[in-house]
């Protein structure tokens, strides 16, 4: 004879949604499953940007101060499963909006339709992406980001449909973008970039980290700082809005004024919309952190690394807005303060170059320490 369960009241834990089978208690939760990754850049965050995965992982995966995808298979997705996701959020939104309207909420996205429809979906609680997704629509449904490393390496014409899919269901979308290497750019025809620019993906985020060549190859980029120059520029001339990432103290000490010099002639060469700070940070487990560990590499102090800022502002000639999101851009003035603006629109240069480098000035007098790094 079974013995009663003293602890009847407990919920059962679920299984993941990718176990749940036909038939189970589960099922209900089905018709709302999408995949949602990890990453995305800080700024689509700040602007509750929907994460939406085209592709799995990154296709390089060589990056040595990168530990995003490693151990991981990069995959494509086929379009059925990308319009699958996409039915599967428009019926998500569709089912909240008539919980609204029996609310007499007037069909607006509330934590009140939310909490009806999770009451009847016990199995949203379990959804990785729900939380996400109710977030993106209760902020207006407005950006969109691709998942993951590098979606503009698919089939041009199954990421127009896609993008197409996307724009068709969610007429309130203003903006789309995803990460692309510019490797990746230079290799695919200006038509084609200009098709799917046109297909409604608006910005494209480029990890540039340097424009020299020989950091580059230590950090095997796989691209060159002409390679960069040429994916970056062909992705200006096909329309897109172009946002360059660099790193801050990538080089260490070995390299340092190489690394500000030439960045900032590779950028000066592409002058793309944005560019934007993301000071080096050694990942335990990436070969860097192995190098710095080893003697072999010497990270900047933050010192050091505002003036190699220092160096590469005055260097940079640009029409761009230079941005130093919460990523890392922690350097503080001598009031203890902030030193740089995060935010996601930063500075315009050519107007306010003068006020950036005295910025950077004044944080060289500074004695106060940063604060621990975010990442969100
Ligand atoms: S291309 Fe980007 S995601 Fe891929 S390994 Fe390099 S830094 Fe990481």
């Amino acid at each position: 004879m079974q013995k009663p369960n003293k602890h009847k009241s407990v919920a059962p834990i679920p299984p993941p949604l990718s176990k749940i089978q036909k038939g189970t208690p589960w099922r209900r939760v089905e018709k709302y499953q999408f995949e949602t990754g990890i990453y995305r850049p800080p700024s689509e965050g700040g602007s509750a940007s929907l994460l939406l995965r085209f592709t799995r992982n990154c296709p390089w995966n060589h990056c040595t101060f990168c530990s995003m995808y490693k151990g991981e298979k990069f995959q494509l997705r086929s379009p059925g499963e990308l319009k699958a996701d996409m039915d599967a959020m428009a019926a998500l939104a569709r089912d909240l909006r008539n919980i609204s309207m029996d609310l007499g909420q007037g069909g607006q996205i509330t934590r009140d339709a939310a909490m009806v429809l999770m009451d009847k979906v016990p199995e949203l609680n379990y959804h990785n992406g729900f939380a996400m997704f109710f977030q993106w629509l209760c902020a207006g449904g407005k950006t969109v980001f691709i998942q993951d490393g590098n979606s503009i390496i698919m089939k041009t014409k199954d990421l127009m449909e896609a993008l197409t899919y996307l724009r068709t269901l969610f007429p309130s979308i203003e903006r789309v973008t995803t990460y692309a290497r510019s490797r990746t750019l230079a290799q695919k025809s200006l038509e084609d970039l200009v098709a799917i620019r046109k297909s409604g993906l608006d910005r494209l985020h480029l990890g540039l980290e340097t424009g020299d060549d020989d950091l580059l190859a230590k950090i095997k980029k796989g691209v060159t700082a002409q390679g960069h120059i040429d994916g970056g520029k062909k992705a200006m001339e096909a329309g897109f809005q172009v946002s360059e990432y660099w790193m801050p103290g990538l080089g260490g000490r070995e390299m340092t004024m190489d690394h500000a010099l030439n960045t900032a002639r590779v950028l000066s060469a592409i002058n793309p919309d944005y560019i934007r700070s993301r000071p080096f940070r050694a990942i335990p487990g990436t070969p860097m952190h192995t190098w710095i560990n080893q003697g072999e590499m010497h990270l900047l102090s933050p010192h050091e690394q505002l003036q190699e800022l220092k160096e590469m502002i005055m260097a940079l000639n640009v029409t761009s807005r230079v941005c130093f999101d919460h990523a890392g851009n922690n350097w503080l003035n001598p009031s203890g303060r902030l030193l740089l603006s995060h935010g996601y629109e930063g500075y315009k240069f050519p107007d306010e170059k003068e006020t950036l480098l005295q910025l950077i000035d004044e944080g060289l007098q500074s004695d106060h320490k940063p604060q621990s790094l975010t990442y969100l």
